[in-house]
């Protein structure tokens, strides 16, 4: 069998399935992976340059230089335009055909949502939400884009932040919580564009206990595999085009 045979014939055996998802799920859209060799982190931008790039994602940036931390999260953080592309989509019409339970993802770009998915826990928290870091209040999506001041302040005096998780702060407990249950309940698990480096988040697929494993990744991961375990070597959205058309279901 294909690979795409044999992922047909997984689902069609299941009836809980999780995705687990990172950064090459949303390359295909045309967002950078900030940790592969051409993306973010080897961007070279003038005014960042003398900043490490894990330091311009970390709480640190945002306390000591906001106005540092606000003006690399407009430029490099802005995704309201880009659209979700076919992995998206496929995984929303896996959800509605009430085979997928729970998409567990890394990105913060809200593309899942956008192709329609319901149930998704953003273990790094979303760039389309943001609060003040002071009262809690919350604020639209486009409010820190679209806001002129460097330092966005709530109506309380407080700094409005984005809610994505920045180096040196805890996962929000509630994504988390509902992640390993999912993926602890799941009976088939789709790991896709993530190399799985990324802790503690990567350490969440531990808690799997069912049959069937996919890995689609684009490099080899380091993982232990069964007889049940599926490994594509493609891009996650050409793989899921193929099974889509196989399906019969339109993307
Ligand atoms: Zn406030």
């Amino acid at each position: 069998m294909g690979t795409v045979e044999t992922f047909i014939d997984y689902l069609n055996n299941s009836s809980k399935v999780v995705f687990f998802g990172g950064a090459g799920v949303s390359t295909e859209s045309g967002i950078p992976d900030f940790r592969s060799k051409d993306g973010l982190y080897n961007q070279h931008d003038i005014r960042f340059d003398q900043y490490r790039p894990e330091y311009l994602l970390s709480h640190s940036c945002l306390v000591d230089h906001p106005e540092v931390y606000f003006e690399f999260h407009r430029q490099k953080m802005d995704t309201r335009n880009i659209d979700p592309n076919d992995a998206h989509k496929y995984l929303a019409k896996l959800e509605e055909a009430g085979k997928l339970t729970a998409i567990v993802t890394q990105n913060i770009d809200g593309l899942h949502q956008k192709a329609g998915s319901k149930k998704v826990y953003e273990i790094h928290g979303s760039a389309l939400r943001n609060y003040c870091s002071k009262c809690g209040k919350t604020y639209p999506e486009d409010y820190i884009f679209e806001n002129k001041d460097s330092i966005p302040k709530c109506s309380c005096g407080g700094t409005i932040r984005p809610d994505i998780t920045l180096y040196e702060e805890g996962l929000p407990e509630d994504a988390v919580r509902g992640a390993i249950s999912a993926i602890a309940s799941a009976d088939m698990l789709i790991i896709g564009g993530t190399s799985l480096t990324v802790y503690p988040a990567a350490s969440y697929i531990d808690y799997f206990r069912g049959k069937y494993l996919v890995i689609i990744n684009q490099s080899p991961l380091n993982i232990k595999t069964d007889s049940n375990t599926l490994v594509v070597s493609e891009r996650i959205g050409d793989f899921f085009r193929q099974v889509a058309k196989e399906e019969g279901v339109e993307l």
